[in-house]
């Protein structure tokens, strides 16, 4: 993290921020319904940095994207339409500006005094936000005086907004930022040993480019849902009618052989949870050994006693990445093993014993399921950024904000 220049260096580089104007990157891409946000969890997540420079006096311009508008103004996907979910967290006024630049938004700098902050219209409706044009940048740069960026979610696309900016601007990462860098450097970068790695989800072919850059980085890798099919055939399991991509049992047995070598231990289950159909409490439902799966079953669930030897696994690591669930756990009972597996590692976070980060979509939903979110150190609700940087990746917006 010392190689980002943060909040806390502001005054130092910058002098008093009073007066100057803050372009700040956050993410208002929130889940709506009939026009109202439903979930501002994003807002709140950067409301400390948006409090910190309003209080220090900075002229706020938040700067987001809004849905897939692809570079034309769209009067469904205005940012706007956040509008009341932001003031209402922030409890302050937010005045809406229906531009990103030029005379529009000078004129509105002119009239917010110190401390007051705007919102400027969806960035992605200008076709230069995309594309990364310099212009466009510069375009928008022209307003502001500074570059914080608060977006850890976006940071996977070098956009205008979430790359380009801090290039012609004297640039910061806003508090949400760093603290998820900071639980992300600790997770992965220099992580206490041994390391745990959950991955799980529907696929192997969603999660290849996850699997290779764990393979060389964890003591242990765990292999769950869907995608443990695809290992368990490679091995020349007989998965019956579960969902398995054959044509990559080949790339299942490469990456077991690099783990090999690595020294990394690959944990396939060895109990399953079977049924003839995929519903809720199906009557055909049942836990048998891997070995026994009939060829009209289908696995939807790691058993108990593989959930339970995974649980002493994480007993002796002192840190977990999770991704994906290890089981098809929207429908009962396919989720016992996850909400087994999220307890044991809520429970060994709690105790001091083990920094656990986690992210992805649905994997968020099965730890919130198990009761098991507030007691993870992290997790990263930021998607596909999330699983760029599993993969490895260095994200272009935070590459840009390295000094
Ligand atoms: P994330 O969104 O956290 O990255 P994924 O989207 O990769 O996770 O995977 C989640 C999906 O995988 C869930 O919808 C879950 O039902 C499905 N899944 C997990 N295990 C199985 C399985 N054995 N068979 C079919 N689908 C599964
Ligand atoms: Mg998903």
């Amino acid at each position: 993290m010392s190689s980002f220049r943060t909040l806390d260096d502001l005054e130092s580089e910058l002098g008093s921020v009073a007066g100057k104007v803050a372009l700040l990157r956050v993410d208002l891409n929130l889940p709506m319904h009939e026009g109202s946000v439903t979930d501002a969890t994003r807002i709140r997540a950067s409301a400390p940095t948006i409090l910190e420079l309003a209080d220090a006096g900075a002229k706020v311009l938040l700067l987001a994207h809004f849905g897939r508008p692809k570079g034309q103004r769209s009067s469904t996907l205005s940012v706007s339409m956040t509008l009341d979910a932001v003031e209402d967290v922030l409890g302050r006024e937010v005045m809406f500006v229906p531009e990103v630049g030029g005379p529009v938004v000078a004129q509105s700098v002119g009239i917010l005094g110190n401390g007051d902050i705007a919102m400027l219209e969806n960035t992605r409706f200008w076709p230069g936000e995309e594309a990364n044009d310099p212009e466009f940048a510069a375009f928008i740069a022209e307003n502001g005086d500074f570059y914080v960026n608060d977006a850890f979610s976006a940071a996977h696309r070098a956009h205008a907004s979430t790359e380009g900016l801090a290039h012609l601007l004297p640039s910061f990462a806003g508090h949400a930022m760093e603290s998820e860098l900071k639980a992300l450097e600790t997770a992965l970068d220099r992580p206490e040993k041994p390391v745990a790695a959950v991955v799980g989800g529907a696929k192997v072919s969603s999660k290849l480019a996850v699997l290779e850059h764990l393979v060389g980085k964890v003591d242990h890798l765990i292999i769950g849902g869907g995608m443990a099919n695809t290992f368990l055939a490679a091995r020349g399991v007989d998965v019956g009618a579960s969902l398995c991509e054959h044509d990559l049992r080949d790339t299942a047995n490469r990456i077991m052989d690099v783990a090999d070598h690595a020294g990394c231990t690959v944990h396939l289950p060895y109990d399953v949870v079977v049924a003839t159909e995929f519903a809720a409490n199906p009557p055909s439902v049942r836990t048998c050994n891997v070995h026994e799966v009939a060829r009209n079953e289908m696995i939807l669930d790691i058993g108990a006693a593989a959930a339970e030897t995974l649980g002493d696994v994480l007993k002796t690591c002192r840190t977990l990445v999770w991704n994906g669930p290890l089981g098809a756990f929207e429908t009962e009972p396919f989720d016992a093993a996850t909400v087994a597996l999220a307890r044991t590692a809520a429970a060994l976070t709690a105790e001091g014993s083990l920094v656990s980060v986690a992210g992805g979509g649905d994997t968020v939903a099965a730890l919130n399921h198990a009761g098991a979110s507030d007691d993870f150190t992290y997790i990263s609700t930021a998607g596909g950024a999330f699983l760029e940087w599993m993969e490895g990746k260095t994200l272009p917006g935070v590459a840009a904000l390295r000094t």
